[in-house]
């Protein structure tokens, strides 16, 4: 019987394991590195779909190549024992809590969800993964609250309150059907008035409610719902649980390594803020984003399009909502 450990290792070289089956390795692309290599950039994991993953992009490539190494040399069945006598099987999920995620209910979490078993591996696989290197994304790609504001590439932050709304307006095709109100303004035919277009928005000003959404919407609709988005969508990524010098990581890690192209920043006058980002292209690169962002501690319902959020220009509680950063 092949141990896994030792087959990774013989494709990356020496492992620095910090846990039983996974840990930190030489990058197979290094010499590719266009910035800085830290002793904590790149990650092998032998548990789910095997991978090695790096924080690098130039290393693509070789990092792909090194994949599929891996996963051929583990392609055989093989079973390791856990510290506690557990076994683990090739395709089984070691999850954060420590509990083995088995193979066969991956295969049926496939089905109750409709989607493919491989797939659903790659996803479970993916929340295990994003959970393990959560330490070190929040160290590499730390971008607290005050740097963002320094950093923005237009200066933002102080326009006044039809100013922000106004330049947030500027994020969406001119043709787009955008809602702004407040949480209920929505479902009956007087609630039309909220849904119009950018042009008559930017006449109006901000004074329909504290909040939009990242999606616009058919014209003439009366109703936020999942049915009426068209056109534009943003992803307006939040977290509950994470603090404005926090969340900047995520944001600093989807853009730059993700390759998610950020828009703005907004600051909600509350505990948080919200990144807007292109939406995914496909359901497939949704579900493995969900995956990942959920791990890191962000609301899965961000993915739900017609999600009210906070519109800059208004105010909450005497408090601006605000965009802080804006991509030039
Ligand atoms: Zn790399």
């Amino acid at each position: 019987m092949i141990d896994p450990r030792q087959v990774a290792a013989g494709i990356v070289g020496a492992v620095d394991w910090q846990g039983p089956v996974s840990g930190f390795c030489r990058c197979p692309g290094e010499s590719l590195h266009t910035h800085r290599t830290g002793k904590k950039d790149c990650r092998v994991c032998v548990d789910g779909v095997p991978t090695i993953y790096c924080f690098h992009t130039s290393c693509a490539p070789a990092v792909a190549e090194a994949n599929k190494r891996l996963r051929r040399g583990l392609g055989t069945p093989w079973t390791l024992m856990l510290p506690g006598g557990k076994i683990l099987r090739a395709g089984d999920v070691l999850q954060a809590s420590g509990t083995i995620l088995p193979r066969e209910v991956v295969v049926a979490r496939a089905k109750a969800a409709g989607r493919d078993p491989g797939e659903q591996l790659v996803l479970e696989t993916l929340a295990a993964l994003a959970a393990r290197f959560r330490p070190e994304l929040f160290e590499k790609f730390h971008w607290p609250f005050a740097q963002i504001m320094e950093e923005s590439p237009l200066l933002v932050a102080n326009r006044d309150p039809d100013d922000q709304f106004r330049t947030w307006l500027k994020l969406w095709p001119a043709c787009s059907t955008v809602w702004v109100g407040d949480v209920f303004s929505s479902g009956k035919p007087e609630h039309r008035t909220h849904f119009r277009p950018v042009a008559e928005w930017y006449q109006i000003g901000p004074v329909m409610g504290n909040y939009t959404c990242g999606a616009a919407f058919r014209p003439g609709t009366y109703s936020r719902s999942n049915e009426n988005i068209e056109g534009q969508r943003f992803l307006v990524v939040e977290s509950d649980t994470l603090t404005k010098d926090q969340i900047g990581a995520v944001f600093a890690y989807m853009n730059q390594r993700l390759r998610y192209n950020l828009h703005a920043i907004i600051d909600t006058a509350g505990k948080s803020l919200h990144g807007w980002f292109d939406a995914p292209p496909n359901k497939v690169m949704e579900g493995r984003l969900k995956a990942g962002l959920t791990a890191f501690g962000c609301d899965p319902k961000l993915f739900t399009y017609s999600q009210p959020v906070r519109v800059p220009g208004a105010f909450r509680d005497g408090k601006l909502q605000r965009i802080v950063w804006l991509k030039n």
